[in-house]
């Protein structure tokens, strides 16, 4: 048999011995004392050691085969001290013929280790970290082969997750004396608030770690076939994203994919998840141990350039791993335990609904903007959500308690029970806070200087709906069509449609609901469908502009729409209009349904409004051309900045840099509802801002009567409505927005007039 064989076969019968070891009631002490027993014999060494790293970064030998017993619990090491030190603090393997000749060589003569010559040590990885290293030492100066080397690491990462499962399972007695593997600090993480409330909560990963069972191969033969099978389906999955088929698809740039691409066919990559294959790995296993390699040394990396990698390589791995696994089966949810606080890198808003919205309290994400989809529809759930927690996930595991401040954007994980308190106390305050809203829910929201305001909500599925009642709204401002059909695997038929748009128009009972058409391209995109790729696709063939090259699909949702309304008041509004031909247009094409519809002799809408979404500059400047055509206008503030400020809204270096409260944005503002005002036309603001009380304010200062926002913002906006004085504001605010203004933001001045004026906020 040739010789790699032969150590393939040794590191098999090294795994299964391992396996056998799992399966008995051990505490953790005793079965580190059976391992390096196995591993000195199997590997055909005089040592096998394990060390383990205790808070503060100090390693101890905790098991030995071959080194001196009383040691054990004895020696330790600094972090970067001797070799030892030096495999833990580079996460790297060393191997070495003569230990003693090494610069790093720290000998401990309690050890009895000089009397061995040769070295190897491994790191124990788990995620991005390292729990220790395992080291095996022979009295003969020789290099271990690179078999060995891979068995040995195969061998260690296994440990490390045998370690973690058994400390949990232990009970206190049982557990290594003064070690702590599992991750038991308190942590506090700060990010953005996306969607606000207070949490308490059970942290659940999005990509769980693996049970180390699943880590070792039953059938060697069958698991290589399993990763090349694997890698096929990955390189061919990474080749569509690349090729532009899907390049749009999500808001991940080109180059990102070229980035997936190259290591998807990346020799080294790959060789790596064969090398672990060999040693006796499931391909799971396989790819989760060079993902902690790949974690453990890019961790370090400060080099921003190196840790987009590392979030690269990340991707690549979760995604080999969906498609080892099969993906879930449709339709069915994910699972997930009662209070989950769920943690992931980014959330699209499928996989978000993918999971148990009754268990979901909160969500921690790494990357993550404000006015994404999945923060939209986290607000309209009224599920907190933090943003652009950087490093996070290094840090937190399945079960850790997790206190989330939708207020402050901070997050406490494992915290202390004094912080559980005064979290709980703020709860409560809250619960109180909420309370008062909920008392105002009946009463109309009118301002102290006597102006109706109407708060209405934004919606878009199904789950949305009961949000009407629970939060009081007013009607429904804005209806997100196209979250139907970014959320189903299948194009929405007609049916499915209308059920939709009519289900909408019930819940909301006598008060107003306005559709808008699909808003899709951008940042909405279709898991069916097959978009044109585009250089700058939020400034591309979007929207409005598909629906009039392209009217087909339109021209079916307008019939759902006409149909959903029979016997009702329709209001139906288009998107993204950057020209009065255009809207006149889209008007023309929604008239041509309801002669259809009344040619067929099916009822008809008993009122019909045709508006437009105010959300490019170009239109903004044609308030008044627009207000001789549309019903009524909609600010979609979250586009009209975007494209006002030239500033991505979903790009997170440059989406919260200016502020909406700057005067240039007021003054735009200002002027729409001028325009509006004129020509007695209503106008609404149906962006995220309208659903802040500060900014609401502002805008009701500016003469705007309706703001449509999600359920979570109506109680505050209409507390902070009934306080305000809102010719007052406006006359305050006049100068600070006038076109001198060097001002960055009116917030302050804005904040500090409320509190001389008394308006809480
Ligand atoms: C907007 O742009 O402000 C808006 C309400 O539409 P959406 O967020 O769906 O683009
Ligand atoms: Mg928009």
């Amino acid at each position: 048999m040739p010789q790699r064989e032969t150590s393939a076969q040794n590191t098999l019968g090294l795994l299964r011995e391992i396996r056998g070891l799992m399966a008995g009631e051990e505490k953790v002490q005793a079965r580190l004392d059976k391992f390096v027993t196995v591993i000195a014999g199997k590997m055909n060494v005089d040592v096998a050691s394990i060390y383990l790293q205790r808070r503060g970064g100090t390693l101890e030998l905790c098991a030995t085969q071959g080194l001196d017993p009383e040691s054990v619990h004895t020696t330790r090491l600094k972090s970067g001290e001797g070799l030892v030190g030096q495999v833990a603090y580079t996460a790297r393997a060393l191997n070495l013929a003569d230990a003693a000749g090494h610069p790093m060589f720290a000998y401990k003569p309690e050890t009895g280790e000089d009397k061995f010559r040769s070295f190897l040590g491994v790191p124990m990885l788990r995620g991005g970290r390292t729990l220790g290293v395992l080291v095996i030492q022979s009295a003969a100066a020789r290099i271990f082969t690179e078999d060995e080397v891979e068995a040995l690491q195969t061998v260690a990462m296994i440990l490390a997750e045998i370690a973690i499962e058994d400390e949990r399972a232990s009970d206190a007695a049982g557990k290594l004396s003064g070690i702590r593997l599992s991750l038991d600090r308190p942590e506090t993480y700060s990010g953005k608030a996306f969607s606000t409330g207070l949490v308490y909560g059970k942290a659940h990963l999005h990509v769980p770690p693996m049970l180390a069972g699943a880590l070792i191969a039953e059938d060697p033969h069958a698991e290589e076939l399993r990763l090349e099978d694997g890698i096929k389906r990955l390189r061919a999955d990474v080749d569509v994203l690349v090729s532009g088929d899907a390049a749009n698809l999500t808001r991940a740039s080109k180059e990102i994919f070229e980035s997936y691409r190259m290591f998807a066919y990346d020799r080294k990559w790959v060789d790596r998840l064969r090398e672990a294959v060999h040693s006796g790995l499931t391909a799971e296993g396989a790819t989760e141990r060079v993902r902690n390699e790949h974690r453990a040394r890019l961790q370090k990396a400060r080099d921003p350039y190196l840790r987009a990698r590392l979030h690269d390589l990340e991707d690549l791995a979760n995604r080999m791993l969906r498609i080892l696994s099969g993906e879930k089966s449709s339709g069915s949810k994910l699972a997930m335990p009662e209070n989950a606080v769920l943690f992931a890198r980014d959330l699209g808003p499928a996989e978000l609904l993918d999971y148990d919205s009754d268990k979901l309290r909160g969500i921690v994400l790494e990357e993550g903007s404000p006015s994404s989809h999945t923060a939209i529809i986290c607000r309209a759930l009224g599920v907190p959500l933090v943003g652009r927690v950087s490093g996070v996930l290094d840090n937190v595991e399945n079960g850790d308690v997790v206190l989330l401040d939708g207020e402050t954007a901070d997050i406490n994980i494992r915290p202390l029970e004094t912080v559980q308190d005064g979290f709980k106390l703020r709860m409560g305050a809250r619960g109180e806070l909420q309370k008062a809203f909920d008392a105002l829910k009946g009463k109309p929201a009118i301002t102290k200087d006597g102006r109706p305001i109407s708060l209405q909500l934004n919606a878009g599925l199904l789950v949305d709906l009961p949000q009407i009642d629970i939060s009081g709204a007013d009607g429904i401002g804005l209806f997100r069509t196209e979250f139907q059909f970014m959320v189903s695997e299948f194009m929405p038929r007609l049916e499915a449609q209308t059920d939709l748009y009519h289900k909408a128009i019930m819940a909301a009972g006598d008060r107003p609901v306005t559709f808008r058409t699909l808003d899709l391209g951008g940042d909405k995109i279709l898991p069916y469908s097959d978009p044109v790729p585009e250089e700058n696709p939020a400034l591309g063939w979007r929207s409005i502009r598909i629906a009039l090259d392209r009217p087909g699909l339109m021209r079916y949702q307008l019939r759902a729409l006409v149909a959903a309304g029979a016997g009702k008041n329709l209001r139906v509004m288009f998107p993204m209009v950057a020209t009065v031909d255009e809207f006149i247009a889209a008007k023309a094409l929604f008239h041509k349904e309801v002669q259809r519809a009344s040619r067929s002799g099916a009822e008809l809408p008993t009122k019909i409004e045709v508006g437009v979404m105010m959300e490019t500059p170009a239109l903004a400047w044609s308030v008044n051309a627009i207000c001789d055509h549309a019903d009524f206008v909609s600010v979609g503030a979250n586009d009209l900045m975007q494209f006002f400020f030239a500033a991505d809204r979903d790009n997170a270096r440059v989406s919260d840099r200016y502020d909406v409260l700057h005067p240039a944005a007021m003054s735009i503002m200002r002027f729409i509802a001028q325009g509006c005002e004129r020509h007695n036309i209503p106008v609404s603001v149906c962006g995220e801002i309208a659903g802040r009380p500060l900014e609401a304010m502002c805008l009701i200062a500016l003469g705007y009567d309706t703001l449509s926002m999600s359920g979570t913002g109506i109680g505050p906006v209409k507390a902070a409505a009934m306080n305000l004085d809102a010719a007052k504001l406006r006359a305050f605010l006049d100068p600070l927005i006038s076109i001198h203004s060097r001002l960055n933001t009116v917030r302050d001045h804005v904040k500090d007039w409320c509190e001389k004026e008394g308006v809480p906020i």
